[in-house]
C-alpha cells in the first residue's frame, strides 16, 4: 500500500498547452508532488493562443450557478498565487452586471441563493457611485469581482511550475497521443521551431492533460473523440474618449470609478473593462468561424468592426468616439451551450482534457487546474463536473477509435 502510495505521489504527467489552464495544471500537479512536463507549440511567451492579454474579469456573477460556486475554489487560489509571488495579480473594482430585467434577476437570484455579496445600485446611487454608469437605469454589483492581469498572471505561473521543478519545453508540437498497453501514455512531438529542433521525438508519460485551447479538437479527434468546438475570432477594441478643446475629456472610467462589466440582453452581450492598458475597453463576444493554423491570412479578410457595438457605444458612452482607436485579435473555442468540457477520455482514464473555454475561462484557470490535478493522477475530482461532462453533447461525442 505504502508503495502504491508512493506510486500515486510521483506520477510524471504530461501537459499539452501553456496558456492559463495547462499552467494551473502543471502548478496544481507540482504542489501535489508530481513530476510535470509542460509541452508548448508555440515560443514562450506567445499571442496566438487565448490566454495573452493585458486583463481578464473575474467575478462570481455568473448566470449558471455551477460556475458561480467553480469561482469559489479558484478566487482562493488566484489570492495564494498573489501571496506566494508577492505579485499583484488581482484589481478589485467589482463588476456591474448590466441589461435586461430578466438578466439581472437571474444574476442575483444565483448570487443570493449562494450567499455571495451582491449590491444593487439604481438612480442616484448608480450615478454617485460609478458616474460613467448613470444612463443605466439599473445594476448589479459583484463587489468581489474584478480584473486579473492575464499576462502577469502566466508569467508568475510560469515562475512558480518553475520554481516548483516543472520542465517547460516550449517550440514543441504534440502531433499524437497514444495509450500504450502497459497503461502509460506515449506523445508523438516534432519540433516546431528551428530546423535543429524539427526532428521527431517522442515522450511517454503516465498520464496526460489536454489543455490545447483552439487546438483540442484536433488531438482529441485523433482519439476518437470528437466534440462540438467551434473556434472563432474575437477582437478585442480599445475605445478612445472624445477630445474637448484638444484635451481628453477626463473620464472616470479609471477602475476605481469605474467596474468591469457585462451587459447582456436579448440582443446582445457586450463585456467592459475600465481604462489600463489603453484608455477603456470593450470586447466583442463574437465573431468569424477560424482554422487556428491559418488564422493571421484568415483574419485579415474578416471584418472586424461590429456596427452593433458602435451602436451600444453611442448609446451607452456618448463620451466615447464609436469607432474602436486598437483592437486586437485573440480566440475563443466556444461549446454549443457556452460551458466548458472538463472530462477524462471514457476508455483512457489518465488521459484528461479542458477545451471549449467559451471567452470565459481565464478566471476558473487554477479550479480547473486543481480538478484536472486530481482526474490525471487517478483521484475522483473534489467537485461534480456533470456540467462540464463531454457527454452533455450526446450527439457530438463519437468513440469510433477508443
Ligand atoms: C479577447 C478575449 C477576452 C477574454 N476575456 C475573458 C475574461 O474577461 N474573463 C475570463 O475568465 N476569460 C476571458 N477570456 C477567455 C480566456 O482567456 C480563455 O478561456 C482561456 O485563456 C483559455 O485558456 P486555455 O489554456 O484553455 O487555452 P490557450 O491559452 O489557447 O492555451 C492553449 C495552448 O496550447 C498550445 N497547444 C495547442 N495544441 C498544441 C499541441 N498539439 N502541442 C503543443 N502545444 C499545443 C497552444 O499553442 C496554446 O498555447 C477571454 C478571451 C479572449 C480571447
Amino acid at each position: 500500500a505504502a508503495a502504491a502510495q508512493q506510486q500515486q505521489r510521483q506520477q510524471h504527467v504530461a501537459v499539452v498547452g501553456c496558456g492559463v489552464n495547462g499552467l494551473c495544471t502543471a502548478w496544481q500537479l507540482l504542489e501535489r508532488g508530481h513530476r510535470v512536463t509542460l509541452l508548448e507549440q508555440f515560443p514562450v511567451p506567445h499571442s496566438r493562443g487565448s490566454s495573452h492579454g493585458h486583463s481578464r474579469i473575474t467575478r462570481y456573477a455568473y448566470k449558471e450557478a455551477e460556475y458561480a460556486r467553480l469561482m469559489r475554489r479558484a478566487f482562493p487560489l488566484w489570492s495564494r498565487l498573489e501571496s506566494l509571488s508577492g505579485q499583484r495579480l488581482f484589481i478589485n473594482c467589482g463588476m456591474a452586471s448590466l441589461g435586461s430585467g430578466a438578466y439581472l434577476r437571474n444574476i442575483s437570484e444565483v448570487l443570493e441563493s449562494n450567499s455571495m455579496p451582491l449590491e444593487r445600485l439604481s438612480g442616484q446611487s448608480l450615478a454617485s457611485r460609478f458616474p460613467r454608469l448613470a444612463g443605466f437605469r439599473d445594476c448589479v454589483l459583484d463587489p468581489s469581482a474584478g480584473i486579473l492581469l492575464a499576462d502577469r498572471c502566466l508569467q508568475t505561473l510560469r515562475s512558480r511550475v518553475a520554481q516548483l521543478g516543472g520542465r517547460l519545453r516550449d517550440c514543441v508540437r504534440v502531433t499524437a497521443i497514444e495509450p500504450q498497453p502497459d497503461g502509460s501514455v506515449r506523445l508523438r512531438l516534432s519540433g516546431s521551431g528551428t530546423a535543429a529542433a524539427a526532428s521527431a521525438e517522442e515522450l511517454t508519460a503516465d498520464s496526460v492533460v489536454l489543455a490545447a485551447g483552439a487546438w483540442a479538437g484536433q488531438l482529441l479527434s485523433g482519439l476518437g473523440l470528437d466534440l462540438p468546438l467551434r473556434p472563432i475570432g474575437v477582437t478585442a477594441m480599445y475605445w478612445r474618449l472624445r477630445r474637448a478643446d484638444g484635451a481628453a475629456v477626463t473620464g472616470d472610467f479609471r477602475p476605481e470609478k469605474f467596474p468591469t462589466f457585462v451587459y447582456e440582453d436579448e440582443k446582445l452581450h457586450v463585456y467592459g473593462l475600465p481604462e489600463l492598458e489603453y484608455p477603456d475597453m470593450i470586447c466583442m463576444h463574437d465573431g468569424p468561424d477560424l482554422d487556428p493554423d491559418i488564422r493571421e491570412s484568415r483574419e485579415q479578410r474578416e471584418p472586424y468592426y461590429l456596427p452593433e457595438l458602435a451602436d451600444f457605444v453611442k448609446r451607452w458612452f456618448p463620451d466615447l468616439v464609436p469607432e474602436p482607436a486598437v483592437t486586437e485579435k485573440c480566440i475563443y473555442t466556444l461549446t454549443p451551450d457556452s460551458g466548458l468540457i472538463v472530462d477524462r477520455h471514457p476508455s483512457h482514464r489518465n488521459i484528461v482534457f479542458v477545451c471549449g473555454c467559451s471567452g470565459h475561462g481565464f478566471k476558473l484557470g487554477p479550479a480547473i487546474g486543481q480538478l484536472l490535478s486530481e482526474m490525471a493522477t487517478g483521484q475522483p475530482p473534489s467537485q461534480d463536473l456533470a456540467f462540464m461532462s463531454a457527454g452533455r453533447f450526446k450527439h457530438g461525442v463519437t468513440s469510433a477509435k477508443l
